[in-house]
């Protein structure tokens, strides 16, 4: 396998020019150098192999001197300007698809763990990839210290001399918290080891976690970046060394993006500034909504003043996105009516897509956990995440406001 892979990287992002906003990025961002045939959009490469000419063709691809794909598991003209767009979205060198989210986080683990090392997580994590620790990191003797988020000084604790890696979501699931980016870079580098931030919640628009000093940002591109609800990716951004040992893994461990996935991706991300600027008032429309409602009981949502991340958030996120995660003055069963009663936002897991989407966490992710352990994790019985679309704010708001009056 090679790790030579056509027009990635730097070159497309044209570095002397001066940042384009997001909006330009999202809509030409990887586009614009590589029409074929004068089309305007990139077609779907739908083939798992790439023809060679002659024997002379393969040695200049071996060597280095021919810039071309050679098996599908390797590359794809399609995943590479979905690359370069997130790269250019992100402030990064270079990005690499993955088939979802997960994998993203597990074949990022796995390249950048050395047996027998240590890494620290945040406890307020996706369950899954607290499960991947928890069940194949320690099969590899990679052990892991769980801290509780936006902590830095507990942070500086848990680093041990073999520490390698600190992971965090920012912001978290399901309560949203905001780690001071910058501080923790500090924190993290002063002692040798790597920051991986989950940046699915924020999305390259509300944050760019690179800028603020962490060595790798990855994504649930199910999320916000493909934006409909219609397709599973992951990816990472970064710099090019570390996305060169990325992108080497994933042709080994084989988790690569369908070439039709990836092009729902790139034609979703177009409206990613788009979408976000509705995500983001919809979310803080609805927060300060529901915090006023007195049949709610608290709000978690960093755009709010009582959210316990407000200074770090509004310090370093342009906006704090759509989902909302809150607690009913309400019992399970009037929770669960609660959700029954709502009309536009599916019941359904996931976020970050066009559609409004509502879950409780005790019946959805935390389903097999006893209530004690649940509540442990603080998931109560009442607690609801709302993962708000773009429909228009007032229909949401009168929505969840018919639902309420059931309770
Ligand atoms: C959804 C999600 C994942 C997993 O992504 P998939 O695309 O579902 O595999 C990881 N991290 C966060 C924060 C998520 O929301």
């Amino acid at each position: 396998m090679s790790e030579r892979r056509p027009d990635s990287g730097p070159d497309e992002g044209d570095a002397s020019s001066p940042r384009r906003g997001n909006s330009t990025s999202a809509v030409h961002g990887g586009e614009r150098e590589s029409r074929e045939c004068n089309s305007i959009t990139v077609p779907i490469h739908q083939t798992s192999t790439y023809a060679f000419r002659d024997s002379d063709e393969v040695r200049a691809y071996q060597e280095g001197r021919s810039a071309r794909d050679e098996y599908g598991r390797y590359g794809n003209p399609t995943w590479r300007a979905v690359e370069r767009k997130l790269a250019e979205l992100e402030g990064g060198d270079d990005a690499v698809l993955f088939a979802s989210g997960m994998c993203a986080a597990t074949t990022t683990f796995f390249a950048m763990l050395p047996q027998g090392s240590h890494m620290v997580v945040t406890s307020d994590c996706y369950r899954r990839t607290r499960q991947f620790i928890r069940q194949y990191l320690t099969k590899l003797g990679v052990e892991a210290t769980v801290i509780e988020p936006a902590d830095t000084q507990k942070l500086a604790e848990a680093i041990r001399p073999d520490t390698k890696l600190f992971f965090t979501e920012c912001p978290t699931n399901p309560y949203l918290r905001v780690i001071d980016v910058a501080e923790a870079a500090r924190v993290c580098h002063a002692r040798g080891v790597k920051m991986i931030i989950d940046s699915t919640f924020a999305s390259p628009v509300n944050h760019r976690a690179l800028g603020d000093g962490a060595d790798l940002v990855i994504h649930s591109a199910t999320k916000y970046l493909g934006g409909h609800n219609d397709l599973l990716a992951g990816a990472a951004v970064g710099p090019a060394p570390i996305i060169g040992a990325l992108r080497e893994a994933v042709g080994v461990l084989g988790g690569v993006l369908d070439a039709h996935a990836a092009w729902l991706l790139l034609r979703g991300m177009k409206t990613l500034g788009l979408r976000m600027e509705r995500h983001n008032a919809n979310g803080l429309r609805v927060a300060k909504w529901l915090e006023a409602h007195p049949k709610v009981r608290r709000v978690w949502f960093p755009g709010l003043a009582s959210h316990p991340d407000h200074a770090v958030a509004a310090r370093t996120m342009r906006g704090f996105g759509g989902v909302v995660t809150f607690e009913l003055e309400a019992d399970f069963d009037a929770t669960c009516r609660f959700l029954d009663g709502v009309r536009i936002p599916y019941i359904g897991p996931s976020l970050g897509g066009v559609e409004s989407l509502i879950e409780m966490p005790a019946t959805m992710s935390y389903w097999d956990l006893s209530r004690d352990e649940r509540y442990a994790l603080g998931i109560t019985d009442s607690l609801v995440r709302l993962s708000l679309g773009v429909e228009d704010g007032d229909d949401l708001v009168a929505d969840l406001e018919q639902a309420l009056a059931a309770v």
